[in-house]
């Protein structure tokens, strides 16, 4: 039988693996900044308290990395919800199932207003949205959305409920490029408290979902943790542990980590686990220092002021002018939105920012047409 991350995930523990990441030192801090190539233990020493006052060097080393192997260029991805409905409750997030407000899905015109809109902003790479309800927004449905956006944008990506590896297989050849699926948190237990109810309690199928994405064959694979919920260090170097057996299985894949950060929302959760800033800089710096390939993604949950301070930390693909409404764009429907936007700027003014500091805006996918012509 195959193995999977769930093999190598039941031999650890969550508190020894915590222990040890607490208690890592300056040595060891030294010892990872010095070396070429990182390991695991180098990435737990990189994000443990031990590596803080290392932070201005961290920061130079993972700004001279993320130039050597992207150059000046900020790849602008933007969401479009498509449904609001939810079978599960999470209870971090506004479109949990208990949250009564007004559900919506967009129709075939109204996905196609949208769309409009978002070219108008110059965008090429497209991330679909969905809340976890099977029946409305299922892959019937999202089959029909991928036909229906795919000529106007040269890259999808989708975040939506974990699907079967036939059902990915299914969507692929309709243009899926990239799916996103954060596993939330790792904490086995909490998680549990965290999504009590729907498919989404099922912990083991949501981290198996990445290996399912991978026997696909999918393009690219989107990792991440919702920081807040639990000890983000522990939660983090899982993710690099994810993130490390899924280059060595699935190698033909390419991957990218995000890091939101619990935002408020409706019904709003406070967050267990406060991250700073600073934290979370050093959480950036830490990814790029270990892995010199992997794509490093901020979203607009972030402040103006964060945002453009980690430009050139290690950062390799942005959103900017987005909407977490479905139908949010083309305006007229007003709905709840998934968690309140921080940074709101358009994505011209994102765009001017970025040129400022000396970054080319990319809106296009060009790994992904490259290889369509590989293909040919
Ligand atoms: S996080 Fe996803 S699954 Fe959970 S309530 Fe929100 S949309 Fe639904």
């Amino acid at each position: 039988m195959n193995k999977s991350f769930a093999d190598i995930f039941s031999s650890c523990s969550w508190d020894e693996t915590k222990e040890s990441i607490y208690s890592k030192t300056a040595e060891d801090v030294k010892t990872a900044l010095q070396k070429t190539k990182r390991n695991l233990e180098d990435f737990k020493a990189l994000i443990s308290p031990a590596a803080e006052p290392f932070l201005e060097q961290m920061a130079l080393l993972s700004h001279q990395i993320t130039r050597k192997r992207f150059g000046n260029t900020m790849q602008m991805f933007i969401p479009m919800y498509l449904s609001n409905e939810c079978q599960n409750i999470c209870t971090y997030c506004g479109f949990s199932l208990d949250n009564k407000m007004r559900r919506t899905t967009l129709t075939e015109k109204q996905i196609l207003d949208e769309v409009a809109v978002i070219k108008s902003y110059g965008y090429d790479h497209l991330l679909l949205v969905t809340g976890e309800a099977n029946k409305t927004v299922g892959v019937p449905y999202f089959e029909k959305a991928l036909k229906l956006v795919k000529p106007h944008f040269s890259h999808i990506s989708l975040e939506v409920q974990p699907l079967d590896q036939d059902e990915y297989e299914t969507l692929i050849p309709h243009g899926l490029n990239t799916v996103l699926v954060y596993q939330e948190t790792y904490h086995e237990e909490n998680y549990k408290l965290h999504h009590p109810k729907g498919k989404k309690s099922n912990f083991l199928y949501r981290l198996e979902t990445p290996d399912r994405l991978g026997k696909a064959g999918i393009y690219k694979i989107g990792l991440g943790v919702l920081i807040g919920l639990e000890d983000w260090r522990t939660d983090s170097f899982f993710t690099a542990l994810h993130l490390d057996y899924l280059e060595k299985t699935y190698w033909q894949t390419k991957y990218s980590i995000s890091f939101p950060r619990l935002r408020p929302y409706t019904g709003n959760l406070e967050p267990k686990v406060n991250m700073s800033d600073r934290e979370l800089v050093q959480l950036i710096c830490a990814y790029r220092i270990y892995n010199e390939e992997v794509e490093l993604s901020m979203s607009t949950r972030e402040s103006e002021k964060f945002r453009n301070n980690v430009v050139k930390l290690g950062i390799t693909s942005m959103s900017a002018g987005s909407k977490t409404d479905p139908g949010g764009y083309a305006a007229g429907i007003e709905a709840l939105e998934q968690f309140e936007i921080s940074d709101e700027r358009t994505p011209a003014e994102i765009a001017c920012m970025l040129k400022e500091q000396g970054y080319e805006p990319v809106w296009k996918d060009w790994d992904r047409a490259y290889q369509f012509m590989e293909d040919l």
